[in-house]
């Protein structure tokens, strides 16, 4: 079992090595390191990498140096990976970040739709229904964009609207074809995302409807427990162990892990 998805404090996680003793202690045979980072030029996205400090664009060498002494004193696969913010206006800046980085591999993520986060419902508790669909219009929009790109290995939690109340539920299984046709002609994966499985709302991404069209079209998938504290990884880890048994999933490696 390893776990492709995990974020450290060089974004908004624990310590790297108090992430790396949580996964080794979790008996994983290895963990990826997939800080958050965004390298539009935009204003708001530059003031948001100031606000949160999201910033592996600039500390992602340094990073490298501490992910070298992890593996030699811990007993696993680590690696050194990033979850990068996609808009299809920055296609060519992160093509150009990824190659001079030269990440073991890459996750692309859709938060935000009209410079929202798609994961605060205040933004859409009080939209007219017309507007609401249209946003889950354009994150499906971006989400095709992201997996015909084909700058990332991974795709994360491709049904992220449903964390959030006001767009939970308003996916179509017309929305799920197309991502699903995306991904048949694409390098990039979709991950089986455990952020959300033990929380009260029990939401593992992709939701069913969307993993059985998904199924249905022989895409393959892999896993991530987008641990963000250290007690997390290890009943996520289980969690998804017993969620790829119990489905007949086969989880693959990142392409990336490949090359
Ligand atoms: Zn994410
Ligand atoms: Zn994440």
């Amino acid at each position: 079992m390893r776990d492709f998805h995990v974020h450290s404090n060089y974004s908004d996680g624990g310590f790297l090595r108090s992430m790396a003793r949580a996964a080794e202690s979790a008996g994983l045979e290895g963990v990826g390191f997939t800080d958050h980072c965004n390298v539009a030029s935009r204003e708001r996205a530059e003031s948001m990498r100031s606000v949160y400090g999201f910033n592996l664009d600039l500390t992602y060498e340094r990073r490298r140096q501490g992910i070298e002494r992890l593996r030699e004193d811990f007993d696993l696969e680590i690696y050194d990976a990033v979850e990068m913010d996609y808009d299809p206006r920055d296609e060519a800046a992160i093509d150009a970040f990824l190659s001079e980085a030269g990440f073991d591999y890459a996750i692309g993520s859709v938060h935000a739709v009209g410079g929202n986060n798609v994961q605060v419902a205040s933004h859409f508790a009080d939209m007219p229904d017309t507007e609401r669909d249209a946003v889950v219009d354009d994150y499906f929009e971006k989400l095709v964009a992201l997996v015909e790109s084909e700058l990332f290995d991974i795709a994360a939690h491709i049904d992220l609207l449903e964390r959030t109340p006001p767009l939970r539920g308003q996916a179509t299984a017309d929305h799920y074809r197309r991502v699903a046709r995306a991904f048949t002609d694409s390098r990039t994966v979709p991950e089986i995302n455990a952020g959300r499985a033990l929380t009260d709302a029990g939401i593992v991404h992709p939701a069913d409807q969307f993993l059985t069209i998904l199924g249905e079209h022989d895409v393959a998938v892999t896993v991530g427990t987008d641990s963000h504290h250290p007690t997390e990884i290890p009943d996520r880890a289980d969690f998804l162990a017993e969620f790829v048994s119990e489905t007949g999933l086969e989880p693959v490696v990142p392409g990336g892990l490949e090359r």
